[in-house]
């Protein structure tokens, strides 16, 4: 068995008292977000009430779950901290790294040569440190964890930003980067800020061709990808109960692209049915026994204005189906009104040339048994393809009962390719085109989540639109992006006027789910003999070596980049070919700082090195200055670090001999991810003194033997005519911080601690 019940019970016990405490407390009734945070505090039962989007607040996730290509930085940093074990239940999931080209048998087996050193590596950590490993082929993260792992009123942490997938599943699930994921992984408590809550009431009853995914698409029209920022969206009412449980996954899963923390349901019945469909009838009776408790007081759903910081109200009933795009998820056109406008006025291509159904957001049995009655009728009525498709199924679990039950037959009898159970085309693993830099203009429709330039296939000029998938499947026959399946008539191949039925489907199997291997390897009891291997010569994959101190004295240390402008973790530390890397510090340090435009001169990836005057690329200059024994500062503008929570834009310039980043501001998980690093991330106390900083500058800590809570430091800048400026820096390292720095990293420290 992949779960462990008695962890489940023991949280049930704690979770009880703990939400009546925090009730007492807080003086007030609770919602299900404060319930499932106030029974996770570090600390232990509730004895404060915490100002949301104010208070940071340490927790005790119940999880951690990783996919291949973030577990690998995760697992070499957990193997630093010198623990024999994981202190809490955490699998790896090898998903993000299987090509999607020919079909799932040929992918794979391309896949598992290609990556083997990759994955044989994390299979053997998992293995060693007690993690459970899902194999390349077992499925995507999200679908393998609400299969498998997720519980109401579970909290879990993944390195992955759809993590909040397991909403779906009543849980706070919530994405970070690598280095909060070892803390967990460590033993060790999880920082939060106290998120805003978000309310979001459905009424009426989704029907026709109406599917959760437009939920979701009508959430992201009204909030942005900006407007769920530090705040968990909570849905209920009618309309949340008469939805299955995959389809609030696939709610849930959308909320990373409204910038929530993370999204949840309460319990209802359709987990409840979920949960013994996957085999879990007892995590569903220790659910039912303490059910008012796994979801929010009713006083809260019957007055949401007064619990919630906003309330946003949508009938399902009076929803129709949407198609968010091109190029950005909250962009929506309603089937059928204006898109035909809207393409013509944006010049977008009308023609489609691909549906996609899958991803983590809607790969699930409903998914693909809805899309395929789409399919079936257009067997049925003589319909031709006009685009091509593609399916992704969600897990193993997924793919071996949709083949049993024909429905990937149906597929198939339509020339679809059935890819690997993975990300694929999700995440850019799609050979489409051999140069996609300079492939046509066109649109494309798929069931995902995320649709940014170049995103699916590498080609910016691929217009992506997000769909549900039985939208996806119709648009993808007709071919056209303003077909309108509730109105139009197509023309089948016997001259014939048809139109497709409405979708149908099912919420769950009807012969129950089935799987002959899924791909799950459970770790040995006792890891301490198992070997890891790494290559010395690897290009992939690199063990790392703890990080020296960087000491009370910095003197002499020369800038590297003043960056001008946004500076995102992209900037810092960019994905795409270089995903390849993120095993290997070294080799990925040679993209530091590569999309960062120097403030002199405005140029990327152009610096002056001031020890021969030359210039030349970041990482270059960054390992001259390391070479010559010289410590390098950066300096950068406003929310330096914004985007991922990827703890590479922290340890790259670690690694090539950064040891201050001074910026106007930071984004709070960058920040802590230098802190986590042992550097020092400061910010000016004057903002303007951005300004002073000059191309030939050399910097001298003068107080930094001081470095002490709630205390500013100060450099000495030297410019190159020999005068002199002394800037105030201002920092938020509290004295377990502080530590950080002293001993090198937070990683080093639980090392010496375990010591
Ligand atoms: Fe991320 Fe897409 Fe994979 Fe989901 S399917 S985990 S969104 S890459």
């Amino acid at each position: 068995m992949a779960f462990d019940i008695d962890m489940i019970k023991k949280v049930y016990a704690n979770m009880t008292e703990s939400v009546d405490a925090a009730r007492d407390i807080v003086g007030e009734p609770l919602t299900l977000s404060e319930k499932i945070l106030y029974s996770h505090l570090w600390d232990g039962k509730p004895n404060k009430a915490f100002t949301r989007g104010k208070d940071y607040v340490d927790f005790a996730p119940d999880r951690v779950a990783c996919q291949d290509a973030t577990a690998q930085m995760a697992l070499l940093q957990f193997m630093q901290a010198g623990k024999p074990k994981v202190a809490v239940p955490t699998t790896v999931h090898c998903d993000h790294l299987i090509q999607a080209k020919d079909g799932a048998a040929t992918d794979l087996k391309h896949a598992n040569e290609t990556s083997s050193e990759v994955f044989n590596f994390l299979e053997s950590v998992s293995n060693k440190y007690g993690i459970g490993f899902w194999k390349p082929g077992a499925g995507i993260i999200h679908q393998v964890v609400l299969e498998n792992y997720a519980f109401p009123g579970g909290m879990m942490i993944g390195t992955d930003s759809h993590t909040v997938n397991a909403g779906g599943l009543g849980m706070v699930a919530i994405g970070v980067g690598g280095a909060d994921a070892v803390d967990v992984m460590a033993g060790m408590a999880w920082e939060l800020k106290f998120p805003k809550l978000i309310g979001v009431r459905l009424t009426g009853k989704l029907s026709g061709w109406t599917a959760p995914k437009d939920v979701i698409l009508k959430v992201a029209q009204i909030l942005t990808v900006k407007g769920g920022t530090g705040a968990i969206v909570e849905y209920f009412g009618p309309g949340a109960t008469s939805m299955s449980c995959t389809g609030k996954g696939t709610i849930c899963n959308m909320g990373a692209e409204i910038g929530a923390t993370t999204s949840t349901f309460g319990y209802d019945d359709s987990m409840e049915r979920y949960l013994r469909a996957t085999d879990r009838a007892d995590v569903a009776d220790a659910a039912n026994a303490i059910r008012p408790y796994l979801t929010a007081d009713d006083e809260v759903y019957a007055n949401p204005e007064q619990y919630f910081d906003q309330v946003i109200e949508i009938n399902l009933s009076e929803l129709g189906p949407l198609l968010n795009g091109p190029f950005t998820p909250d962009l929506s056109t309603e089937v059928g009104r204006d898109m035909t406008e809207k393409a013509k006025a944006n010049d977008w291509p009308m023609q489609v040339e691909w549906g996609l159904i899958g991803s983590c957001t809607n790969s699930s049995y409903e998914d693909l048994s809805r899309a395929s009655s789409i399919a079936q009728q257009a067997l049925d009525k003589g319909l031709k393809m006009k685009s091509e498709l593609g399916i992704n199924p969600g897990s193993e679990q997924v793919r071996f009962t949709a083949e049993r039950d024909g429905i990937l037959g149906i597929f198939e009898k339509l020339d679809a390719k059935i890819f690997t159970n993975a990300c694929g085309p999700c995440i850019g693993q799609w050979a489409r085109y051999s140069d996609p830099k300079n492939a046509p203009k066109n649109s494309i429709v798929h069931s995902f989540n995320r649709n940014f330039a170049k995103r699916a296939d590498g080609n910016p000029n691929t217009h992506a639109f997000v769909a549900s998938p039985e939208l996806t499947a119709a648009i993808a026959v007709a071919g056209r992006l303003d077909f309108n399946p509730m109105t139009d008539k197509l023309i089948n191949e016997n001259g014939e006027e048809v139109m497709f039925d409405e979708p149908t489907g099912w919420e769950l199997p009807p012969k129950g789910f089935e799987v002959k291997e899924n791909g799950y390897l459970k770790p040995v009891a006792d890891g301490s003999g198992v070997e890891i291997f790494v290559k010395e010569d690897s290009e992939r994959l690199e063990l790392l070596e703890p990080f020296t101190p960087l000491g009370d004295t910095i003197t002499g240390a020369k800038l590297l980049i003043k960056a001008f402008g946004k500076c995102t973790t992209d900037h810092i530390s960019m994905a795409g070919p270089w995903l390849r890397f993120r095993g290997h510090l070294d080799n990925i340090s040679n993209n530091t700082l590569i999309g960062a435009v120097n403030a002199f001169g405005k140029k990327t990836n152009f610096v002056k090195n001031q020890l021969t005057g030359e210039f030349a690329g970041v990482p270059d200059t960054a390992r001259a200055y390391k070479a010559a024994g010289i410590k390098s500062i950066v300096v950068g503008d406003h929310n330096y670090g914004e985007g991922s929570s990827r703890e590479h834009a922290a340890m790259q310039p670690r690694h090539l001999g950064v040891a201050a980043v001074i910026v106007k501001s930071f984004a709070r998980i960058h920040e802590t991810n230098l802190k986590k690093q042992g550097m020092l991330g400061l910010t000016f106390d004057n903002e303007a003194d951005y300004d002073l900083i000059q191309e030939d500058d050399t910097f001298n800590f003068t107080d930094l033997n001081e470095f002490a809570p709630d205390k500013q430091l100060h450099i000495e800048v030297v410019h190159a005519d020999g005068s002199k400026d002394v800037i105030a820096l201002n920092h938020t390292y509290n004295q377990a911080q502080i530590e950080w720095y002293n001993e090198g990293s937070a990683l080093n420290l639980i090392k010496k601690q375990n010591a």
